[in-house]
């Protein structure tokens, strides 16, 4: 399996998990259609999935385009069944949901929207976590509450610290900037803010992440209980 980061609407990353055996791939969270399709035809790949993480419109936009063209199959969580647009297959917490090669488990992780899951496809360690990890910050809270969101980030810290995180949105910048702010002797920070900073620079992403550097530098992972947490993401709500 391979990704390829295909970079839609102003700041949103939607990702193409390849599969090079038979030139297949699914998509995650496709904004919009048209990025994915020039890519997909530019190397003659099919899509078979679509799979979206949460329903807020620059996720799943891209959706009914793709699935009437290449006849995808739509993967999404059973509680937003009423709000992902063409939705086929219905996930559930803790499912293993598995289609030709690709095999991924579901994680309910509440809290930006209360059907919010990840992806994580666990024989590559690879997490997909939309709007509710990011690099170095979490997703606002919509639909849930901080409590919610503490937990659900906590689901993800215990995952092996080598998985490599690829999250909804390019935000690692402003997200650097607030956690330097409360966080300024943290070393492993400046030293991921030299590595980002370098990689905006010449028009990389930053992502993918890894658990381990979320670990070490992202303020919202280092918060030790939902008290610190929420005082923390009024903060960065109002930052
Ligand atoms: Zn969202
Ligand atoms: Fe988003």
């Amino acid at each position: 399996m391979r990704i390829e980061i295909i970079s839609c609407l102003n700041d949103n990353y939607s990702y193409l998990i390849i599969d090079d055996s038979n030139n297949s791939a699914c998509v995650v969270d496709p904004s919009e259609p048209e990025p994915i399709i020039n890519f997909l035809e530019n190397k003659n790949i099919k899509l078979k999935y679509i799979l979206n993480t949460h329903h807020h419109y620059d996720h799943v936009g891209g959706n009914k385009d793709l699935k009437k063209r290449y006849k995808s199959i739509v993967v999404g969580f059973k509680g937003d069944s009423k709000r992902i647009p063409g939705i086929d297959v219905l996930l559930e917490d803790n499912q293993i949901w598995k289609a030709e090669n690709f095999e991924a488990k579901i994680m309910h992780i509440p809290g930006h929207t209360s059907g919010h899951i990840c992806f994580h496809f666990f024989k590559e360690k690879l997490i997909f976590t939309g709007d509710t990890l990011f690099s170095l910050g979490c997703g606002r809270i919509f639909e849930g509450s901080n409590e919610q969101m503490f937990k659900s980030l906590n689901k993800i810290k215990v995952l092996p610290k080598e998985t490599k995180i690829y999250c909804g949105h390019e935000y690692t910048l402003n997200n650097a900037k607030f956690c330097k702010k409360y966080d300024f002797e943290n070393k492993d920070l400046q030293k991921k803010v030299d590595k980002i900073e370098k990689q905006l620079k010449n028009g990389i992403p930053t992502i993918p992440s890894t658990l381990k550097e979320e670990l070490e530098c992202n303020i919202f992972l280092r918060a030790n209980d939902v008290k610190s947490f929420s005082k923390l993401r009024d903060l960065k709500d109002n930052f």
